[in-house]
């Protein structure tokens, strides 16, 4: 059996369904509906989104119509308020691990796609995971997200076998203590295995919402190419228990202001369908080229920067208490101006090459073994000193996910903007312990500056007390402390 007949039955309710939730002429209608909103009606949306509240398509429709410079800055203003509001001013960092470049789909845009002769196909093994991790706590990085394609040498087996050599690895400051994954849709029974083993965060991006583009792009004959299996990805893992889940978009297959929709319409059947319970992320890669790989060159819909920004204070506003993740596939430039707008998240020190961390110990890319280029290949510790620079805190945290504050829980914390009581004192806590293992003299300098003043927020109270002794015993010697 080939390895995408073992997918028949699991496809075959999708294909039985009449129809899914994205309704692309019902999205489109929308859009046209309020193709050129009055300042009145952008400004009533506004007012809507100070309450921190989801708001309706209708809402985001007008949004993302809006034409006018003077309600577009009151637009990005507000994304930094609600921002401050609901995630305060830390940014939240991480590093992806490649473990694997087979593949046995074909995505048009991808470097790993089956038919690129010109990838060197690798899979990771269990000692070369260790390897690669040891370079990346050595780094000081605290969270991973897994990246993996989808080929008989990742099922579900290995994913489990590679997740516990992540979390067993350690070396003398520590361990990674997040572990996300980014992978192919999977099944119920599948994605138990997976939680058993602690995952964090499970991310599938749809890559378009568009049908039709969806298709264009993802060949039949592919596992990939069934859009409903991945559409309903995230419901199998709310199933299965798995309920934080990261949803995404590769912006440059099709317009930016229906992927959107596609985004908030994803959104709401996952709200509706599991207790009110939203995706924990959302991401909005851009392409950007691979090697022989003339789709990513030049995709018909890339997006430009000012609608990049534009798209990421329009989640921020719709979707208040969704984080935002922006990867270094963009250029530090655009990575600053988002982060003011809306993005929670951030990669740093990246190597997106299969086995990279180690062989960049000899040379930074491997343009052979990328699914494709990243734009901001600075080291973590000065991506962290840049931070400081702006006045944000950085964060190593992973208390929300290891005390259980996921999902709904997760969810009610952060509705009622009690995020922080809990981020910012663990951003403090985390990030002294990146200062003490892993900064350079400027930095730690820097930091300490900026943990003083975070932890001024608190002058007189028992939290400012607290967070004082436990600062002093990680400057003694004592790790993962966390509220
Ligand atoms: N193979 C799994 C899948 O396709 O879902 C997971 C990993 S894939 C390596 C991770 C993501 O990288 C994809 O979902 C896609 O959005 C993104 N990606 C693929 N090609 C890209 C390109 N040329 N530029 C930027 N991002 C890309
Ligand atoms: Fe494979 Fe994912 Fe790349 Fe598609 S995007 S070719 S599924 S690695």
């Amino acid at each position: 059996m080939n390895f995408l007949e073992k997918y028949k039955e699991d496809f075959r309710p999708y294909d039985e369904m009449e129809k899914d939730f994205i309704d692309d002429d019902l999205i489109w209608e929308k859009l046209n509906a309020h193709e050129n909103p009055t300042k009145e009606e952008v400004r009533a949306v506004l007012k809507k989104a100070e309450e921190c509240v989801r708001l309706e398509p209708d809402e985001m429709a007008i949004l993302i119509q809006n034409k006018d410079p003077e309600t577009i800055e009151e637009m990005f203003a507000l994304a930094k308020t609600l921002k401050e509001e609901v995630y305060g001013d830390r940014i939240v960092f991480f590093a992806p691990l490649y473990l694997s470049d087979e593949c046995a789909n074909n995505c048009t845009y991808c470097g790993f796609r089956s038919s690129n002769t010109a990838m060197h196909r690798k899979t990771l093994t269990m000692d070369e995971i260790e390897e690669e991790v040891k370079i990346m706590i050595d780094e000081g990085q605290k969270r991973t997200i897994l990246v993996y394609g989808e080929s008989p040498h990742t099922e579900v087996s290995y994913m489990v076998d590679s997740i516990k050599k992540v979390y067993a690895t350690k070396t003398k400051n520590g361990e990674i203590r997040r572990a996300n994954i980014n992978a192919a849709p999977l099944r119920v029974e599948e994605l138990r295995k997976l939680k058993e083993v602690g995952i964090g965060t499970f991310q599938v991006f749809q890559e378009t919402y568009h049908h039709e583009t969806y298709k264009k792009v993802h060949p039949e004959g592919t596992i990939k190419g069934h859009y409903r299996w991945r559409l309903y990805a995230m419901d199998r893992a709310q199933e299965a228990g798995v309920d934080d889940c990261g949803l995404g978009v590769l912006f440059g297959l099709y317009d930016w202001r229906f992927e959107l929709m596609g985004l908030m319409y994803h959104t709401i059947h996952l709200e509706e369908t599991f207790n009110g319970v939203g995706p924990h992320t959302i991401s909005f890669p851009r392409i950007t080229p691979a090697k022989d790989t003339p789709y990513a060159e030049n995709p018909e819909y890339q997006v430009s920067d000012e609608d990049f920004k534009k798209l990421v204070a329009i989640l921020r506003l719709s979707v208040p208490y969704t984080g935002l993740i922006c990867t270094a596939r963009e250029k530090d430039e655009v990575r600053s101006a988002v982060l003011e707008y809306g993005v929670s998240q951030i990669d740093a020190g990246t190597r997106i090459g299969v086995g990279a961390y180690t062989k960049s110990k000899m040379a930074n890319t491997m343009a052979d073994k990328e699914q494709f280029t990243i734009n901001d290949s600075r080291s973590l510790d000065d991506v962290v000193y840049e931070i400081c620079k702006r006045g944000n805190i950085p964060s190593f945290c992973t208390a929300c996910y290891r005390a259980g504050r996921t999902g709904e829980e997760f969810m009610k914390v952060a509705k009622t903007k009690f995020v922080h009581n809990f981020c910012i004192p663990n951003a403090i806590l985390t990030f002294k312990e990146y200062l003490v293992d892993y900064a350079s003299p400027a930095t730690k300098e820097l930091g300490e500056k900026t943990i003083a003043e975070h932890l001024a927020q608190f002058e007189g109270s028992a939290m400012h007390k607290k967070l004082t002794d436990m600062l002093i015993r990680i400057e003694n010697g004592e790790h993962d402390l966390r509220l």
